[in-house]
Formats: C-alpha cells, sequence, structure tokens
C-alpha cells in the first residue's frame, strides 16, 4: 500500500472518530483523544529531529557535487524568482474571491461582538509575540549566522542554510583527500537520516488519527457555522491554487502528468495537513522530491529547505483573504492601491512567516497595519482565531505542494530527466 494511502486512512479514521465524539457529545471520548494528542506531538518531534541533520547533510553533499558554484547560482536565481511569482498569484487569487464573494459582508454584529470577546484575549498574546519579533533589517542580517551550532540548535534554517553552502563551497577547493573524508561521512549522514524517516513513517499513520481526532473532537463547529463563507473562500482559493496554478505549472514548466504527479507526491500534503509544519514534513518533502519525483539531491537539497522557509503561498493566499475579510466587517473599503499593497506585503509576510503551526496569523498583522488597519488589528485576529486551526493545516499543504512543484521545476530546468516512480515504499 502507498505512504499516502495509509497516512489518509488515519486521516479519515481519526476525523471520523472526532466527529462523532465532537457532533454525539461524548465527553469520554473528548478528553481520551484531547489526551492522546501528546502522542501525536511525540511523532512530531520525531519527525522534527530529522531535519537539521538531513538538511545539514544533504545540502553540503548537494553543494560539494555541483562542482560549478555559477550553477549553484543560477538554481537560487530561479527558485527566489519562482516562489515570489507564484506567491504574488496566490495572494491575487485569494483578493479575487474575496472581492468577489464577499464573505465578511454577511457575517452579523451579533456574531462580530461575540467572538471579539471569545478570542480577545489570545488575540492579545498574538500581538506581543509579533511586537516582539524582528524588523525587515534584523531579520536580513540574521541570514548570515554569527554562529551556525545556534542557528542549528534554534532550528533557524535560513542562516543554517546560508553557512552549509558556503561550507559546501569552500569544500570543493580544498585536496580531494580531505574533501572525500568529510563528503562521506555527510554522505554517511543523509543515508542515515533517510533510514530514519522510512522508521518514523511506519508510525504516521496512528500519529495523524490521534492528531486529526483531537482537533476534529474540541473544534467549535458552532464557530465553523458563523464564519463559514469566509472559510470556503480561504478553502476554495487553496484549492484553486493548489490544483489550477500548480497543475498547469507541473504539467507546462515540469512536463509531467498532474494527474500522475499529486498521487505521487500525496504524502507530503498530507502530513503537512496533520501537523500544520512546512519545518516538520520537510524531511518527507525531501525524500518524496527524490525518490519519487526524481528530483537530484542537489536541486532537491535546495530549494526544498529554503521552500519550507520562505516559500508559503498557502499562507499568503489566506492572509489577502483574511484582510479583506475583517475590512468588509469594519466596512472598510480597500481600493485597488491598498489591494496592491497587499499582494506585496502579503508576499514578503509569507516569507518572513516560520514553517510552523500559527506563524501565518501573527505575520497578517504586517498587512492589516500596512493598508492602515491598525486600529482593527487585535479585533480582527480575535474574529478570525476560531477557525484558525483548521486553515492552517489546508494552507500549510499547499505550501509543501509549492515547494515540491518547484523542485519539479527547477530540476527540469536544470536539464534533469524527471521520472514518477511507480515504488510503493519510500525506500525502494
Ligand atoms: N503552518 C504554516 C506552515 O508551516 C505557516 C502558517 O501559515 O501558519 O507552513
Amino acid at each position: 500500500m502507498q505512504l499516502y494511502t495509509k497516512i489518509l486512512i488515519g486521516l479519515i479514521g481519526g476525523a471520523v472518530v472526532g466527529a462523532v465524539a465532537n457532533i454525539g457529545g461524548i465527553t469520554w471520548l473528548q478528553n481520551l483523544l484531547g489526551n492522546v494528542e501528546i502522542l501525536g506531538t511525540a511523532f512530531i518531534n520525531l519527525i522534527t529531529m530529522i531535519v537539521i541533520p538531513l538538511v545539514v547533510a544533504s545540502l553540503l553533499v548537494g553543494t560539494a557535487s555541483l562542482g560549478d558554484l555559477r550553477k549553484l547560482g543560477r538554481i537560487g536565481g530561479k527558485t527566489l524568482a519562482y516562489y515570489m511569482v507564484t506567491t504574488a498569484v496566490a495572494v491575487t487569487i485569494g483578493l479575487g474571491l474575496a472581492n468577489v464573494i464577499q464573505p465578511g459582508a454577511g457575517v452579523s454584529e451579533e456574531t462580530r461582538i461575540e467572538l471579539t470577546e471569545r478570542y480577545g484575549g489570545d488575540a492579545e498574546s498574538r500581538m506581543d509575540i509579533a511586537e516582539n519579533a524582528p524588523g525587515w533589517k534584523d531579520t536580513l542580517l540574521r541570514v548570515i549566522p554569527r554562529n551556525p551550532v545556534r542557528a542549528a540548535a534554534d532550528m533557524d534554517l535560513l542562516p543554517l542554510i546560508f553557512f552549509t553552502i558556503c561550507f559546501g563551497a569552500a569544500l570543493t577547493v580544498i585536496v580531494p583527500e580531505r574533501k572525500n573524508a568529510v563528503l562521506t561521512f555527510f554522505h554517511g549522514v543523509n543515508d542515515t537520516s533517510m533510514v530514519l524517516i522510512n522508521w518514523i513513517m511506519e508510525l504516521a499513520p496512528y500519529a495523524v488519527f490521534v492528531l486529526i481526532g483531537s482537533v476534529v473532537a474540541n473544534f467549535g463547529f458552532d464557530l465553523l457555522q458563523s464564519l463559514l463563507t469566509y472559510t470556503i473562500v480561504v478553502a476554495a482559493g487553496l484549492g484553486l491554487h493548489a490544483l489550477g496554478t500548480y497543475g498547469l505549472i507541473v504539467r507546462f514548466l515540469a512536463g509531467l502528468n498532474p494527474l500522475k504527479f499529486y498521487p505521487k507526491i500525496a504524502a507530503a500534503p498530507l502530513l503537512a495537513f496533520s501537523t500544520s509544519s512546512s519545518n516538520a514534513t520537510l524531511p518527507l518533502t525531501i525524500e518524496t522530491a527524490e525518490k519519487k519525483v526524481g528530483v537530484s539531491k542537489q536541486v532537491a537539497s535546495f530549494v526544498l529547505p529554503l521552500g519550507a522557509t520562505i516559500n508559503m503561498d498557502g499562507t499568503a493566499l489566506y492572509q489577502a483573504v483574511a484582510v479583506l475579510f475583517i475590512a468588509q466587517i469594519y466596512g472598510i473599503d480597500l481600493g485597488l492601491a491598498e489591494q496592491m499593497i497587499i499582494v506585496l506585503t502579503a508576499t514578503l509576510a509569507s516569507v518572513g512567516a516560520a514553517g510552523v503551526p500559527s506563524a501565518g496569523i501573527i505575520t497578517l498583522i504586517i498587512v492589516l497595519n500596512s493598508v492602515g488597519m491598525g486600529e482593527h488589528v487585535q479585533a480582527g485576529i480575535a474574529l478570525i482565531l476560531g477557525v484558525d486551526r483548521i486553515l492552517d493545516m489546508i494552507r500549510t499543504s499547499v505550501n509543501v505542494t509549492g515547494d515540491l512543484t518547484c523542485s519539479a521545476v527547477i530540476a527540469r530546468s536544470e536539464g534533469e530527466s524527471l521520472t514518477l516512480s511507480t515504488a510503493t515504499a519510500l525506500s525502494d
């Protein structure tokens, strides 16, 4: 059985049991699912622990084997351009849908007050996190780490990527004998990490069951009702981008059949859906690109960690809809100029968002401020917080799909011949 089928079974099973507990009001089952969520968190820790060894080892081996540093510059340039353009397209889709459907128009005054009261405190703590976040200059400066070990310890991927590339580039010019010793070591680390991922993935269906079960069992379905149009608009936009935009890209830029491509990569977006974290999914994303799509290590090890950190189409699309939704509720008319600003700031805010759960709602504050909605930030965040977890799940799977699509496009543009593997196991 394919990995994605097993994960899907866990996901559907968890959703059904959670829904029965929630809708049927079976409190003991709700509590049980809430308590065993810790097993899901243990699984997330397990996969996250592979991120640093895998990213460092695969990127180092990938960079050192490039031979030509100009190639790295070329891949880097193309990847950044691709990420920015697709994110801007995602924001535009979000804005288009929110303008046409007007999800904020039907929300009653009563719902607004209820949601603001219920989530006001929570929204305030998110604002505190945002206030303590570093500014643009510091963020840019932090790409160059003073201490790469600390970057690794903090799971700060961007500085770690920077250091590893520099190190890999320098490695190519030392005497072959020593270079090979270092490379052999990191080859071993890379292969061992891959074996570990395969072991950990055996647990994925059970972990997904628990994670989804506890989310669904404790989800406020009453909230979904009052925020239904908003939730549908975000989900529809994400679906359109994931299937429409990426479908066209896969067909015309990667030269692959989207109907075959999606099932091959499905395990990664499904895991992203269950964990709400691009970072936690990264080991599986890298292995999927290499083993299932045939992307080279050189491309996958660079494009995917970078993507998990800066490429978040789903997050940007969601932010665009959220800003318009909040503006519509407060009767604020955002014209073309403001919406152009949203395209820019939502693209940048998604770059700044970390690949961890709920990061997008914090950087949303930047987008709200950029169009003069500063006074509505706290209340606005409170309005949408109730359904954020479920939207986070969907947008994270789009983020990961975007990264995988990019890896295929860049690999093809570098003359690699992609082959969708027929193997069922990741390790085959
Ligand atoms: N959870 C998302 C991710 O990891 C980020 C976000 O939109 O909150 O990709």
